[in-house]
């Protein structure tokens, strides 16, 4: 494929047309607004659907083990985000892996949406963590292609594609939530692969005219030699990786069990390895390297961070599902409802905490201080919850259904002095030599988070409610202060990034 110089694909995005964006933001926000609306609706029912009794049309599976589940879905589904970052370096090009990662998805919720039971479930799950790693890095690397360096709308450009993300998990849980849980999980499921189905439509009609050519070439592909090479080992590796799968699980020695701690080991390698290999690349400069090691603190804030903030379709989930009274001024609720919250807040917020940047100007907390308010806002989500058990004595009454609108609404203050600016910092903070990874590091973050949450949510049952919350809450808590204090010193490793 020839190479396209990046002056010549911004000149190809027609640039005016979507909020005096370029039009193909357009293309971007709904293909990811339809995406997230699949996959945060499919994951509000989702808990209930592998824990529910077989009767009632569920899977019957042991709580603590879903919980488990759910974690390591997570976490595999931001993984994989490094697999999709590779294929459209080196074979495909962002637009095409897009669309293949959308095709996958859409195949993941349909198999959900039969009747196959514990099969379905692991088949769709699988298709949806590699088609997730196709397309959620590279739909939003198209964003970033579509602007010169200099225009001054980017960041605006990123943030009403935050909102699109928002949006889509706004709206899921009513639609997929409603129908799975009053009707029938499968429709629910059934109607995840629609919306999948709806986003496809619109990147394919639009990308032609909308996206030009961003996204379209391979900015460093495999020469024929390497290709040749490369499916080899990765065919030969494979095939290994099924072989050994399949034989453990023959002799019962993989068991869901053993494959959480597996997946909670990766989570805590991989960046350790992607840290390690930057850090001695020849590639990167004394600077960059300073900031790297910047990176590392406000890496372990964000994994501390997602770790609270994903526990929302978990722990929250099921307090939310047992816990808590599913009527409001009269009005019947789902318990899929209460994951609308996050994104609700987020949507209803994240103008207030861009007008007070603004405001502040110069005087804004620096981005290692904004973490910190990350941190002790996402703490005190999970502290205020000690509350109802305490005000109630005990476990065995329901809660108010204030008390997770409370905890959702502390945690989005606690997302949006990180997340935004955690992806800026993060594309600010890489070596150039890495930039195309970026956005997998990023979401790595997320991944790292959720591996150590597959081990930590199963503990959360009634009897350990308050501790949970207590113990968990305050410890992020406590790291938000520390970071609060050596933010200072962070600082000044950043060489000049603020
Ligand atoms: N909840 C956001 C999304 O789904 C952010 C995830 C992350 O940055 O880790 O896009
Ligand atoms: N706020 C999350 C994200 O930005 C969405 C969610 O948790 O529902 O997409």
């Amino acid at each position: 494929m020839t190479k396209i110089n990046k002056e010549e694909i911004v000149q190809s995005v027609p640039q005016k047309g979507f909020f005096g964006q370029p039009k193909g933001l357009f293309t971007s926000f709904f293909t990811e607004f339809w995406e997230r609306f699949s996959y945060y609706g499919m994951r509000a029912i989702l808990l209930f659907y592998m824990y529910e009794e077989i009767v009632n049309g569920g899977l019957g599976m042991d709580d603590g083990i879903a919980k488990s589940i759910m974690a390591v879905y997570g976490s595999l589904v931001y993984m994989s985000g490094i697999i999709g970052g590779w294929i459209a370096d080196r074979l495909l090009g962002t637009q095409r892996t897009v669309f293949y990662g959308g095709i996958l998805i859409m195949l993941g919720h349909i198999a959900l949406a039969l009747p196959f039971g514990i099969t379905a479930l692991f088949v769709s799950m699988f298709l949806i963590i590699i088609g997730t790693g196709l397309l959620k890095p590279n739909v939003s690397n198209i964003v970033g292609d579509m602007y010169s360096a200099k225009d001054i709308r980017r960041d605006s450009g990123f943030s009403i594609f935050y909102m699109g993300i928002n949006m889509g998990a706004l709206i899921a849980p009513f639609i997929v939530g409603t129908l799975g849980q009053k009707y029938n999980y499968h429709l629910g499921f059934g109607i995840a692969a629609v919306g999948m189905f709806l986003g496809l439509i619109v990147f394919v009609a639009t990308r032609k005219k909308y996206l030009g050519l961003a996204g379209t070439y391979v900015p460093n592909p495999l020469e024929d030699g390497e290709k040749k090479k490369v499916f080899t080992r990765f065919g030969i590796g494979g095939i290994l990786v099924i072989i050994i799968a399949a034989i453990g699980i023959k002799t019962g020695i993989l068991t869901i069990n053993r494959f959480t701690y597996l997946v909670s080991f990766l989570a805590i390698i991989i960046p350790t390895i992607y840290f390690i290999v930057m850090y001695r690349s020849k590639k990167i400069t004394k600077d960059e390297r300073s900031r790297l090691l910047a990176y590392i603190p406000l890496f372990i804030a964000a994994m501390a961070f997602w770790a609270i903030q994903e526990q929302g379709s978990i722990v929250l989930a099921d307090y939310a599902n047992k816990r808590t009274e599913l009527s409001f001024l009269g009005l019947d609720i789902q318990s899929s409802w209460f994951q609308s919250l996050d994104p609700l807040f987020i949507i209803l917020l994240a103008p207030v905490f861009a007008a007070m940047w603004m405001k502040l100007g110069i005087r804004q907390p620096s981005t290692t201080r904004k973490f910190s308010f990350g941190l002790i806002f996402g703490g005190l989500s999970f502290v205020v919850m000690v509350i109802p058990a305490l005000l109630h004595s005990g476990t065995d009454t329901l809660a108010s259904p204030l008390w997770l609108l409370l905890s959702f609404f502390i945690v989005v203050l606690g997302e949006l002095c990180l997340s935004p600016v955690g992806l800026s910092a993060t594309t600010k903070l890489a070596p150039a030599a890495f930039s195309a990874q970026t956005m997998s590091l990023w979401f790595l973050s997320n991944a790292s988070a959720q591996g150590i949450n597959a081990q930590i949510v199963k503990l959360f049952k009634p009897e350990t409610e308050v501790a949970y919350f207590g113990i968990i809450g305050g410890i992020v808590m406590v790291l938000g202060v520390i970071l609060f204090l050596i933010s200072p010193r962070i600082q000044r490793f950043m060489k000049g990034v603020n």
